[in-house]
């Protein structure tokens, strides 16, 4: 995080990062953002700079027995930082933000008045067709609890990391414990939890499932109090504030003694006709365009089934519309001269970008939800 630099620069600098297109057409890079703005470059540096050190004083708090190597590359690869999520990005799916403020925002915020009964669970699934904005809701959900995020995927833990991986497991939950409250949000949970890799697969993927869970275990034992002695209670309280969030686009993979460990699933489903419509207005938010209230629910109609990310690559898609018919000629063109976005680009684009989901795979969601999830 950057909360070593003062309150004026921080404020700055949240605000140019929230004056970046978010989506659009990916013509805006950082980079060209950076350098067009040159002071923000130096500010850039300054936060990387705090960081370095920062990450100089974590390594010295190291508890004995984290290998120093795996919690270097957890620093460096896994902590997320910058480029902030906020609630308001995300269209739609209040039910599921309205869970997750329940169950980490408010606890990590005011512990005092979660415990007990209101104890807060210490792991939560997000489930559903991919696309459907569950890696954004741990982002806004680590950005809103102010907490340090570790973002993972599972299955670069049984490939890339592999070999490594026991090693990385532990250094992150003692990083977590270390930076809480904490977010470790761990993508394609499916392919560490899997049925299969608890009996004849790979030995190595074995392994690093054993350790995730004891690891996880010791976190919801820690938070429980069980071993709440002296050294104990200050473990105690950082373990209070390390939440597991893991998200899947396959949950029916997960072996059941896993998925009961998720005391809370969170369905995440395709988004509704109003939810895309929000979407498609903030997408075009920042662009110069035609589409009218009726042209936009016309596009509403056309797009049922689209996952978010499939609305995001049509419009995309669509925005460069203006530009394709120009060619070169685009080169010599001032702003003003280019035409808007019309709805006819829209149509255009939905000759290639079709929905990802089929609707066979969505009946699996749906029952899976019914079954073992909560509704969002
Ligand atoms: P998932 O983790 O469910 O596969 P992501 O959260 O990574 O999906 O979403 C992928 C992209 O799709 C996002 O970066 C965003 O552009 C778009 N998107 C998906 N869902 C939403 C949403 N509810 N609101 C706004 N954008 C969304």
């Amino acid at each position: 995080s950057i909360e070593e630099a003062t309150p004026e620069s921080r404020a700055n600098y949240a605000r140019r990062r929230r004056k970046r297109p978010q989506e659009g057409p990916a013509l805006v890079t950082d980079a060209l953002v950076k350098t067009s703005e040159s002071s923000a470059e130096e500010e850039d540096n300054t936060v990387t700079d705090l960081w370095k050190k920062r990450k100089l004083e974590i390594l010295r708090k190291l508890p004995p027995g984290v290998d120093e190597t795996a919690a270097k590359q957890i620093l460096n690869e896994i902590v997320v930082r910058g480029d902030e999520v906020h609630w308001s990005d995300i269209a739609g799916l209040e039910v599921a933000k309205n869970a997750l403020r329940e169950a980490v925002v408010y606890p990590f915020l005011r512990p005092d008045l979660f415990m007990g009964l209101r104890e807060p669970a210490r792991g939560m699934l997000l489930f559903g067709p991919p696309g459907t904005g569950k890696t954004m809701l741990a982002r806004a959900v680590a950005t809103e609890s102010k907490s340090t995020f570790f973002s993972i995927s599972a299955s670069s833990l049984t490939s890339k990391y592999l070999g490594e991986s026991e090693k990385l497991v532990r250094a992150l939950f003692a990083l977590a414990k270390l930076l809480a409250p904490s977010i470790i949000f761990v993508d394609e949970i499916d392919s560490l939890l899997s049925k299969r890799s608890g009996s004849g697969e790979h030995e190595a993927t074995r392994r690093i499932k054993t350790e995730f869970l004891i690891q996880w275990s010791d976190l919801q034992r820690a938070a429980a109090g069980r071993e709440s002695q002296g050294d104990r209670d200050k473990d105690r309280g950082d373990a209070n504030r390390v939440l597991v969030l893991a998200a899947t686009n396959l949950p029916w993979i997960i072996d059941e003694a896993a998925r009961r460990r998720f005391v809370r699933r969170q369905y995440i489903p395709l988004p509704e006709s109003e939810t895309r419509a929000v979407q498609i207005r903030t997408l075009l938010s920042q662009q110069k365009h035609t589409l009218s209230d009726e042209d936009i629910n016309v596009l509403v109609g056309l797009t049922d089934g689209f996952s978010g990310s499939d609305i995001t690559a049509l419009a995309k898609d669509a925005a460069m519309g203006p530009l394709r018919s120009l060619g070169e000629a685009l080169l010599h063109m001032t702003m003003d001269e280019i035409r808007p976005i019309g709805l006819s680009d829209f149509v255009a684009s939905l000759t290639t970008i079709r929905p990802s989901v089929s609707r066979a795979s969505l009946k699996e969601y749906e029952d899976w939800a019914k079954e073992f999830g909560e509704r969002g």
